[in-house]
């Protein structure tokens, strides 16, 4: 088999509402680029990577010159043509390279007539549970529905989700309130739900001595762990020096490297892997193999996905022995998808790894041309900006917090 066109896509789809986090917010939409490898027998894998425009697409269409007539088995070699680390100094192409990886692994998946997961060691579970990904969210302008700001809405926010889709994890993302609001709201979560697993995400924007104070208010709670409560992971090992609940990131170790320095002198107890941020599924699966010798907890992390990138996290959940917490997602944020058979069903809070050969998922060429169409029409937005308070920008550590009781609705 081999390469023979690369087909990169950028498409906007809607959420439900705006979600708010520590360094912005998602303005009502996701902005995604698909990418479409097809080989010299026909078959067309997929893949898919945050952002996107004129930019992403340029550098997937880059990437022919180097990939084809490439057999997409040898995967490695890919890795070693794209993207080899000293390379990369000059032109990081990580996430490229993880896009083309899901798009490869569904070529053989297909070829060979077998789900991704198999290429990789096979199941050992056929559903993967989530957490509830409790945002503060902005009104949807349109509708005036979806606020989540007082903790009165946190709560109806997470029965509802727990209703509809059963979560009995709850993960709430802030560090956009004071800390002090974070904690009641986390806490009101917790209690609510006493039978329920929780977990906090304030994105590393806490001065190591806020994040001990909230870290040493939490515990006795069931956490879970307290993902990036600061940034660095010298202020992580400060932290977890003096707060008895586990440290988790996805932001300061995302790579081997820095795996290997959380070893030989650790500062986070469970490494969330992404199969973006990691380059693929295959460094995740390597990474996990890694916190299992050396008996490091982990979970899939999200950085909000349609359902292809959703299916790298399903194959990726479905094969790693050490998946003791249940995994995060933006997914049931979004109000449609891009593939065949509309967005993928959560039962009891857990989704089934695909059956079907490959990552499993088809493209609905009507939705892409569509949402194709929206990303047209509304252009990118600035995943780092606050709609509703122009030109800010957190400091980290941050004091230059949203206000709980600014209930405007933001003109997008
Ligand atoms: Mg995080």
């Amino acid at each position: 088999m081999r390469i023979v066109d690369i087909r990169p896509t950028t498409v906007t789809v809607p959420l439900e509402a705006p979600l708010r986090h520590a360094n912005g917010c998602h303005w009502g939409r996701f902005v995604r680029t698909i990418v479409e490898v097809e080989a010299d027998n026909g078959l067309v894998g997929l893949g898919e990577m945050g952002g996107g425009g004129e930019s992403a697409e340029a550098v997937f269409r880059a990437m022919k010159t180097y990939l084809v007539g490439h057999d997409p088995v040898r995967l490695e070699q890919m890795r070693f043509l794209i993207a080899n680390p000293t390379a990369s100094l000059y032109n990081n192409r990580t996430q490229i390279l993880g896009a083309l990886e899901f798009a490869c692994l569904d070529l053989l998946g297909q070829a060979w007539g077998v789900p991704v997961c198999d290429l990789l060691g096979g199941r050992l579970r056929d559903r993967v549970p989530f957490a509830s990904y409790l945002f503060f969210r902005y009104p949807n302008p349109s509708s005036g529905s979806g606020e989540v700001r007082t903790v009165d809405q946190v709560i109806a926010n997470a029965r509802s989700l727990k209703e509809r889709f059963g979560f009995t994890t709850h993960k709430v993302k802030s560090g956009v309130f004071p800390p002090d609001y974070d904690l009641e709201c986390y806490r009101a979560v917790a209690e609510t739900f006493p039978a329920d697993r929780v977990r906090f995400d304030c994105n590393a924007v806490w001065s190591t001595e806020q994040a001990i104070r909230f870290g040493q208010a939490i515990e006795g709670l069931n956490n879970d762990y307290l993902e990036d409560p600061v940034y660095g992971m010298n202020g992580m090992r400060r932290v977890r020096e003096k707060v008895r609940v586990p440290l988790a990131t996805n932001t300061v170790v995302v790579g081997f490297e820095q795996l290997a320095a959380n070893i030989l002198d650790t500062a986070v107890d469970v490494i969330l892997l992404d199969t973006t941020f990691w380059g693929g599924v295959r460094p995740c699966v390597k990474a996990a193999g890694v916190c299992e010798t050396f008996q490091l907890g982990v979970a899939v992390h999200s950085s909000g996905e349609l359902g292809i990138q959703l299916a790298t996290m399903l194959h990726l959940g479905a094969v790693i022995p050490n998946l003791s917490f249940a995994a995060d997602a933006h997914y049931h944020h979004l109000a449609d998808d891009i593939i065949e058979g509309g967005l993928m069903r959560y039962d009891a809070g857990a989704i089934a790894v695909p059956n079907g050969p490959g990552l499993g998922v088809k493209l609905d060429r009507d939705k892409l041309e569509g949402y194709r169409e929206l990303y047209r029409e509304l252009g990118p937005y600035a995943y780092d900006q606050d709609p509703n308070r122009p030109g800010w920008a957190p400091l980290i550590p941050n004091d230059r917090w949203a206000d709980p009781e600014d209930d405007r609705t933001p003109v997008l």
